[in-house]
This record gives structure tokens, C-alpha cells and sequence, in this order.
């Protein structure tokens, strides 16, 4: 059967072929000249705009502040700290010439910046009263990426890292659960996301760090994806530059570090929770426009819609809602539905003589859930900024539920090898693991699937090990499943 040319790829045939066209289709994102460089067009870039702005926010309110640090990072001081090096050397880009000139000492492209920032630590704090120090960072951070995939590996990408330094481990401690709930509210409040917060195996550890923490999210073909890392760096990161302070005691201590990183990978996480088959789904707080309005018309008749339309947008934005007229004129209505669907946006209101006639617009949801419901249902104009508020805010909620839902409906508590096989070609596994690497090799080798983490809401359990039989370690079950 010939697919309608404005489709796309069913997520039930190719899920990745799905993805690619939508980032594309949805002008999100366009390639960069550059292999694993993306362009984030307007339509993206709002998403990043909005998320960005509700994270800095959770950011500054616990006593964080903003600041900026340089692209351009010494060479040797990615080399102070060895693990820290040896995880990142394959993935750097490196400086070597300038002016024409060739340096005498490389410089490395930021691909994280806890060396520079450590630099910058050891030089700002002296006493216990400087502490702790709450940093936060926005930027841009270049990995090269052998696979590139838009939003989800991409060699330059936007992120937040927060930096800070602790008196105690406790207090740091702390500060990396602390940040790993911003990622966990904003993942739940604001993308609609149901993710689960862990920690990380020690192979999947950050390189440098003591104790790594993340949200995982399972996408719609079963795939988790990392969303947010907290790192608890211990004082790895103080004794190789020097981060000391003079305790009240007047000696002089290493200070404990953390750090924590949310990127624009978090772009690509909704699009593959939420969207079907007709492309994107915006969760209401992320959307460019949240309301889409299509005045229907013809000749005469189409000034008079339009130009409702337009008082009616402006109405719904003095409400605060994100509401766009497309009165593009050559473009039929059909048209533009399938467009807006495509683009993902939560609620469409169409307006044409009729309607107005009677004082209403035709409303109908990008998606409903669990019951599927096409219908649409007319809302009187004067009322309309509460009842699409009131609807906006059902969306947002029905996405995180129908998240929750399915992340739950994918997600089996396994006990035997052919379980654990079943559970992972299409969602999660909670298992009992040995936690011994050669181990977790062959049951990536066989199945692909790696240790996501170790949920922090997991009952503490014993047994033995899913693949090999040994003892279990960590004293609970991990989640495993194939991730991007
Ligand atoms: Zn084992």
C-alpha cells in the first residue's frame, strides 16, 4: 500500500526510521555541515528555551549561581586527573594550531569542565567559610561521536553542568541527590517523563567519580535512555587541583566535589516517549505553541476567521497560553492539520463561519489516553482561554500517565535466563546480578542489554545471579535493558 507522502515510517516497523524522519519532518533540527553536527532550527530550539528556563529556575532556587567558564581547556589539565583523562581521551577534540601557528601546548575543546572549573575552585576557596560553593554552568561541550544520532549523540551538544564543593562527603552527598531531584521533577512535571532514579554500576560510573546517579527513561520501543547524571566525585577531583580550605581546626582539607549534567538529549527522550505514529507529541509546558488555531474560509469569509483567529491568540496569550495562527493562505486545511500534528502540538482549534456564527471554535487533542477519542467538541469563545487551560493542563498530565503506564506495562521482575531474554527485547528487566564485569559482557554479547542502574526505590533483596548463577551483589535488583 502507498503511504500517504506527508507520513511517516510506523514506529511498529522501524522505530529508529521513525525518529529520523520526525526530528527532520518536525523542523527541529537540520544536519550540520560537519559529520555528527546538528542544527537546531527555531521550532528545537523553543523546546530547549522552555526546558532550560524551568531547570535554571529549580537551579537558582536552592542557592546556585550562574556562571561561565572557557571553551578552551589546557591539555595538561585533562591529564591531571587519570581516570578522568583515560575515559574522555577517545572522544576529544583537540586545538593544535592558532594564529597559524602551531601551539606549544594543545589546548582540548571543553567535552565537560571539571578540570578548568577545579582550577578556577582551588583558586576561589581558602577557609570553610567559602563553602559550599554552588556553581552552575550553561554551554556547549564537544564529544566526537562515532555514531550520531540528532539530539541522542550528537558531537557538540547544550547542556547545564553544576559544580560545587563541600566541606564533608555528607554535604556532598547530599548536593548530588539534591540535584538528581531537579532532573527527576523536571523529567515528571515539565516532559511528562516517568523516569527512575538509580545509581550506576561502577563500569557505568562517570570517569573520575566515586558514585554516579541517573534518571533512566524507557522509550516507546522498550529502550532506556540516560536523562540526567549526578556525580559524587569525592575528593578525586580536589587532590588533583588542589581544592583545599583550612577547617576550623586550622588544618588544611581536601574538599568534596559533585557535579551534574542535563543536555539536550532530553529533546530526544520526549520525542521517542511521547510521539506515535503521526509524528511528534509535545507535552503542554514544552510546546513552541500549545495551541494551534486554523481559521477556515474562503474569499471574504476567510479575512473574517482570520482575523478572529488572530483576536482569539491574542486573547489565549494574555492568558498565557502559547497560542499560533496559521493563516497561511495557499495551504488547505487538511493540510495544516496534519502539519501541526506532525509538529506536536497539544490542542488545535479550528474557527471557520459557522463556528463563529455561533460564538465557538472546534477544539480536538493532539492524543487522548486511555481511551482513544478523535471527537472534537465546540468551546464558546468567550470562554476559551479557561477551557483550553483547563485541557492543556489534562494533556500534560494524561502524557506523564500514559508514560507511567507503559513504562510499567514493559518493566518485569525476572528470575531465569528465558525470562530476563523475553524482558529485555522489548522493555526492562529487574534482575539479581553478580555485578562482575566479564559477566555483564555476556549478557551484552547475547542480548545487548547492559545495567541501566540500581533503582534507589528497589526493596533490598538477595539471590543469585540471573546469568551466572553466583551471588547476587548490591543487595538489590538492577534494571537492565538495551539503551541508546
Ligand atoms: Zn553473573
Amino acid at each position: 500500500m502507498a503511504r500517504d507522502e506527508r507520513s511517516v515510517t510506523p514506529q511498529s516497523e522501524d522505530f529508529s526510521a521513525w525518529y529520523n524522519e520526525v526530528v527532520f519532518r518536525a523542523e527541529l533540527v537540520d544536519r550540520g555541515p560537519v559529520r555528527g553536527s546538528m542544527v537546531i532550527r527555531p521550532y528545537g530550539y523553543r523546546i530547549w528555551e522552555l526546558l532550560q528556563a524551568d531547570l535554571d529556575r529549580r537551579i537558582k532556587a536552592t542557592g546556585h549561581q550562574n556562571a561561565y567558564f572557557p571553551l578552551l581547556i589546557p591539555q595538561s589539565y585533562m591529564e591531571r586527573e587519570a581516570e578522568h583523562v583515560e575515559g574522555f581521551a577517545p572522544e576529544l577534540f583537540t586545538v593544535t594550531h592558532a594564529g597559524g601557528k602551531e601551539l606549544e601546548e594543545p589546548l582540548v575543546i571543553r567535552p565537560t569542565s571539571e578540570t578548568i572549573i577545579g582550577e578556577m575552585m582551588a583558586k576561589w576557596i581558602s577557609s570553610h567559610r567559602d563553602l559550599p560553593l554552588l556553581l552552575n554552568q550553561w554551554g556547549n561541550v564537544l564529544r566526537w561521536e562515532m555514531r550520531p544520532r540528532m539530539f541522542l549523540r550528537t558531537s557538540e551538544f547544550l547542556w547545564q553542568e553544576g559544580h560545587t564543593a563541600h566541606a564533608t562527603a555528607a554535604d556532598a552527598t547530599a548536593e548530588t541527590m539534591l540535584a538528581l531531584g531537579f532532573y527527576q521533577d523536571v523529567a515528571a512535571e515539565v516532559a511528562a517523563l516517568a523516569t527512575v532514579p538509580g545509581e550506576k554500576t561502577p563500569r557505568e560510573r562517570f570517569a573520575g567519580a566515586e558514585r554516579t546517579f541517573t534518571i533512566e527513561g524507557m522509550m516507546r520501543d522498550g529502550r532506556a535512555l540516560q536523562s540526567g547524571t549526578s556525580h559524587f566525585m569525592g575528593t578525586n577531583f580536589a587532590a588533583a587541583f588542589g581544592i583545599t580550605f583550612t577547617g576550623e581546626s586550622g588544618a588544611a582539607e581536601l574538599c568534596h566535589t559533585t557535579s551534574w549534567g542535563m543536555s539536550t538529549r532530553m529533546i530526544g527522550g520526549l520525542i521517542m516517549t511521547h510521539g506515535d505514529d503521526k509524528g511528534l507529541v509535545l507535552p503542554p509546558a514544552l510546546a513552541p505553541y500549545q495551541v494551534v488555531i486554523v481559521p477556515i474560509g474562503r474569499g471574504e469569509q476567510a479575512e473574517t476567521t482570520l482575523s478572529a483567529a488572530t483576536e482569539l491568540a491574542a486573547t489565549l496569550e494574555r492568558a498565557g497560553i502559547r497560542a499560533h495562527v496559521d493563516g497561511r493562505p495557499q495551504l488547505s486545511p487538511g493540510f495544516k492539520f496534519n502539519d501541526w500534528e506532525m509538529r506536536g502540538v497539544p490542542i488545535r482549534l479550528e474557527l471557520g463561519p459557522r463556528d463563529l456564527a455561533a460564538g465557538t471554535a472546534l477544539m480536538s487533542r493532539r492524543l487522548s489516553y486511555p481511551q482513544p477519542d478523535a471527537a472534537k467538541r465546540a468551546v464558546a469563545l468567550d470562554r476559551a482561554p479557561d477551557l483550553v487551560a483547563t485541557e492543556l493542563a489534562d494533556f500534560q498530565a494524561m502524557l506523564g500517565q500514559r508514560a507511567a503506564d507503559f513504562r510499567e506495562q514493559h518493566t518485569a521482575v525476572v528470575n531465569s535466563w528465558p525470562e530476563f531474554v523475553a524482558a529485555v527485547a522489548g522493555g526492562w528487566a529487574l534482575a539479581l546480578h553478580c555485578g562482575e564485569e566479564a559477566c555483564e559482557d555476556e549478557i551484552k554479547a547475547e542480548t545487548t542489554a547492559t545495567p541501566r542502574c540500581i533503582p534507589l526505590a528497589g526493596e533490598p533483596e538477595q539471590g543469585t545471579c540471573i546469568r551466572c548463577s553466583k551471588p547476587s551483589a548490591y543487595g538489590k535488583r538492577v534494571i537492565f535493558a538495551r539503551a541508546y
